[in-house]
């Protein structure tokens, strides 16, 4: 007997499962299209040379301790990370107004960030884009927010549904929170132009929407950091607030290490300092301090600029290989007859 003897089974994670029915696939022809991790010619798991590196440099250095780290992560990796996706020379990180979290990956910052807004934020709305990766309605909606949807992609045209977009953006009440994918648009891979960006922003910071962005794939889209992040710091050059989500899974491979930051950038110092305190008071509570080693691996490689050139040659090649995978995939489907339809 049981006390949880009345508890019922509950079902697969819809992405997650895909792979528990993989694994049990005996056909050995199989191909696993269902979680988001990048796969070699050989259809394994890559740990990057660089990231081998940095990680005999952090076994071998015996100052090295395991210390707990802050509330708030690793300091450097912080400073680092805000400083990989806004720009060396975001004005915003000069004059203060970006505070930075280290956080559980992409999800975690999500979370974390979903959760100061419904404690401090007016609005408790956010829009998410139809569709949008899985665990994104579960994630704010467990965070206290209310998820409603946007137009995001058009099946006719098999891309943006602007129009849509700018409709049901039009119509959100004010100040409500809106989910961008950064780039790489999970599962769709349609992404706006710079242009169809621009026209976002002037929308949003019209109507005081609140940006909150998701960047899982920063590299991934076109090979280069600099403009996967290009429409991110299109918001931050107007100067007005907004809250980014990154992680380190896809682009540096560290999947399993749990390594993101969320930051905020704040309309000033003052506002910086008053909303970091509140978002330890958010992390505190809910696992107390980040994991250390992952941000140690991410600082020994950010900081150092030998190391991040690798890094991006790395992340190039890929880029490169996911591009090409799937225009060959594109090729054979379309080669064998009949429309091709990806999702
Ligand atoms: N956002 C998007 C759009 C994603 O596709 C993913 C991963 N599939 C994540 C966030 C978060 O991933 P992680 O928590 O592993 O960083």
């Amino acid at each position: 007997a049981s006390v949880f003897a009345g508890i019922a089974q509950a079902p697969e994670d819809p992405i997650l499962g895909v792979t528990v029915a993989f694994n049990k696939d005996p056909s050995p022809v199989k191909v696993n299209l269902g979680v988001g991790a990048y796969r070699t010619e050989e259809g394994k798991p890559l740990v990057l040379n660089v990231v081998r590196c940095a990680e005999q440099m952090l076994i071998n250095d015996p100052s090295r301790y395991k210390e707990y780290l802050p509330i708030t992560g690793l300091a450097e990796f912080n400073k680092l990370s805000a400083k990989l996706i806004f720009g060396a020379d975001s004005p915003a990180i000069q004059e203060n107004r970006v505070v930075t979290v280290q956080c559980l990956s992409g999800t975690g910052s999500l979370r974390v960030g979903g959760e100061f807004l419904a404690k401090h934020y007016h609005e408790h709305t956010i829009y998410i884009p139809t569709p949008t990766w899985g665990n994104h309605p579960k994630i704010f909606t467990l965070a206290g927010l209310t998820a409603r949807t946007y137009r995001y992609y058009d099946p006719a045209t098999r891309g943006l549904d602007f129009n849509g977009l700018v409709e049901d953006l039009s119509s959100a009440p004010l100040g409500s929170i809106v989910l961008l994918h950064a780039c790489a648009h999970n599962p769709t891979g349609v992404d706006p132009t710079v242009d169809q960006w621009e026209k976002i922003r002037q929308l949003m910071r019209s109507k005081s929407l609140l940006p909150f962005f998701d960047s899982a794939y920063q590299g991934f889209a076109s090979g280069s950091l600099d403009k996967d992040a290009q429409p991110v710091r299109m918001f931050v050059a107007d100067g007005g607030e907004l809250l980014m989500a990154q992680s380190y899974a896809k682009n540096m491979g560290l999947y399993g290490e749990r390594v993101g930051a969320l930051s905020i950038v704040c309309g000033s110092a003052d506002v910086a300092v008053r909303v970091e305190s509140q978002l330890k008071l958010v992390i505190r509570p809910m696992y107390s301090s980040p994991p250390l080693h992952g941000p140690s691996v991410v600082a020994t490689i950010l900081r150092d600029s030998e190391m991040f050139n690798e890094w991006t040659v790395e992340l190039k090649a890929m880029a490169d290989r996911i591009i090409s995978m799937r225009q060959q995939l594109f090729d054979a489907l379309k080669s064998r007859g009949g429309s091709v339809w990806l999702v």
